[in-house]
């Protein structure tokens, strides 16, 4: 009936002009109205990405972030100038000079192959050429001058490890039904280490081909899981600035953002509220290192794992430096981290995976780590499967296919041949040694003036660094490689890094890196107050490698010229 309608007369003709549309004006009108949707959803996903980087970075941070940022850009357009491109170029390949003269360079005269010999070797001349190989002149880390690197090192050791890695020389464990005793030993390397890290009986595990390759396994499995489960397609993980770079390396490998929490002085732990600000429903694994390469601390596990278990978040504990030290802290008379709170592993509800390196104060051959995780679902998010390979059914743990049988003999050997009374032994030695270094920088006249620990250490790596920036640090490390040591250079701030391992528990190796290192800082002192004295009239003297690799890195806004230094080391590897 006409007037009852209703609609008003206006929206009634609006509707039927809107029907009398032809068809292909219609689609024309549902395409901009999808384009308007798509537009609000970029917008709201921008402005929700935006909130989350505002929030983990706090304001100012972000301001210094992009400040940072234009200054970056400023100077990569700077250096690409002509006149100042051809500069850096000309540096760049005298780094590269001196990488090769250091690197492939011999005192004594070698042979090079390049080719296989056309003829077999004879088992003598053999021997003679990997005799000759074995004399090239070598840092002695057998008289304890080396931080790091060799963790054990003693003959009979050695001799176990050689024994059984020639007993399984060509088992490979990605065939597990030719080879039952290596897949039996590699499961019970796990179990074990899984005990010693209070693992509930459900925990699970594998072993991988180091520390790297056990965070890239706890990455993925984290990055897996969180895309399973709750559809997460952009993940994000939350480290410690002082976290290992293998989680840079998940990273850039997975796809995954890392969110870089800062842990400033005195006690460069990671802190807890700053994590907190990061979380997002992008985040997908939080981390804590027990203890962290560059100064040895550790990061309150406790407090992270109440984190993860509130935000429901997996939280893995990087334990590859601490590996066999740390559950043998308490036993071998040393305090225990966070004991009264829960202390650093699985005994801490929040924790889902750690990482501990075998091939470390584990003392197996290199080659070896373990990845440890709460539970088999966990592991499982780690496993590759194809099951339509045209090559057959495939599974593999790990990142490799094929992998060598003997490495695992091989651990699984030095962990019988050492025990836990052994570990515990090396336990007490490292660690004596390390609070001996300690104590000797808090309180020897010369050393306490000069230099401050960077922390409060508690297993076997401590850091140290220059009081008031009076010295530079990095002539110290060069002075100190002068006389035969090889320590280890951090920055950010600048510092310098001792792991100890057994080689400088051995007598006497101790007590003259101290004297050493009170020589170098008395004369570093006279030094620099002649220099004050003098004013500018004396000459900087040249610097040292340290000196001038990381003088130059810190000063730079943009790290390419080390990024390209980097590059002629690793192409130096190579060279034949
Ligand atoms: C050594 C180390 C790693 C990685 O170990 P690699 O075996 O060299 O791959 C990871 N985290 C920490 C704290 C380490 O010291």
């Amino acid at each position: 009936m006409p007037g009852t309608s209703p609609l008003p007369l206006s929206l009634q003709s609006k509707l039927q002009k809107a029907r009398a549309l032809p068809s292909w004006q219609r689609i024309v009108n549902n395409l901009n109205l999808i384009r308007q949707l798509l537009l609000v959803f970029f917008i709201l996903r921008f402005v929700q990405r935006s909130f989350y980087f505002l929030r983990g970075h706090g304001v100012l941070g972000s301001i210094a972030m992009v400040y940072h940022a234009a200054h970056k850009q400023l100077y990569r357009t700077f250096l690409s100038l002509p006149g100042v491109r051809s500069k850096v170029d000309k540096q760049v390949e005298s780094a590269r000079k001196d990488l090769e003269a250091k690197l492939t360079g011999f005192d004594e005269k070698v042979n090079r192959y390049k080719q296989l010999p056309k003829e077999p070797w004879t088992q003598e001349q053999l021997k003679t050429e990997l005799e000759q190989l074995a004399a090239i002149k070598r840092t002695r880390w057998e008289e304890g001058k080396v931080s790091g690197a060799v963790y054990h090192g003693g003959e009979e050791l050695l001799e176990i490890q050689a024994e059984a890695m020639k007993l399984f020389s060509v088992s490979n464990p990605i065939h597990a039904d030719v080879f039952p005793a290596v897949r039996k030993m590699e499961a019970e390397i796990v179990a074990m280490v899984l005990s010693m890290f209070n693992a509930p009986g459900y925990g699970a595990g594998a072993t991988t081909s180091g520390g790297t390759e056990s965070i890239l396994m706890a990455c993925l499995s984290a990055r897996n899981k969180a895309r399973t489960e709750r559809g997460v397609r952009y993940p994000e993980m939350i480290i410690p600035s002082t976290a290992h770079a293998a989680f840079h390396k998940a990273g850039q490998y997975f796809g995954i953002t890392v969110n870089l929490v800062h842990c400033p002085g005195p006690d460069y732990t990671v802190p807890i509220h700053k994590v907190r600000r990061f979380i997002n429903p992008n985040t997908i694994l939080l981390v804590g290192s027990a203890p962290n390469y560059p100064h040895g601390n550790i990061d309150n596990i406790p407090a992270l794992s109440r984190l993860a278990i509130q935000h429901k978040l997996p939280l893995h504990v990087d334990c590859c430096l601490g590996s066999f030290l740390m559950p043998c802290l308490a036993k071998a008379g040393f305090p225990s981290p966070y004991a009264d709170e829960g202390g650093f592993d699985f005994k801490l509800p929040g924790v889902t995976s750690i990482s501990v390196d075998t091939h470390k104060y584990g003392f197996a051959p290199k080659g070896n780590s373990v990845i440890l995780y709460r539970n088999k679902q966990l592991r499982q998010y780690q496993y590759f499967i194809s099951p339509d390979w045209s090559g057959g059914v495939y599974g593999s743990p790990s990142i490799a296919g094929s992998r060598p049988g003997a490495l695992i003999a091989g651990a699984w050997a030095s962990m019988m041949a050492i025990g836990e009374k052994g570990y515990i032994d090396a336990t007490h030695k490292i660690v004596s040694t390390r609070i001996t270094i300690q104590n000797a920088i808090k309180e020897h006249p010369v050393l306490k003036e000069a230099l401050t620990v960077m922390g409060d250490p508690m297993v076997s790596v401590i850091a140290f660094e220059s009081v008031d920036k009076a010295i530079d640090i990095y002539d110290v490390a060069d002075a100190m490689s002068a006389k035969g040591w090889h320590l280890n250079s951090v920055q950010d701030p600048p510092g310098l890094h001792v792991a100890v391992t057994l080689p400088m528990t051995k007598d006497g190796a101790v007590d003259s890196l101290i004297e050493d290192l009170v020589e170098i800082i008395k004369k570093e002192k006279e030094r620099v107050a002649q220099q004050a004295q003098a004013g500018t009239l004396i000459e900087a003297r040249k610097k040292g490698n340290q000196a001038q690799l990381y003088g130059v890195a810190g000063s730079l806004p943009d790290k390419s010229i080390v990024e390209r230094i980097v590059v002629a080391y690793l192409d130096t590897l190579y060279l034949a």
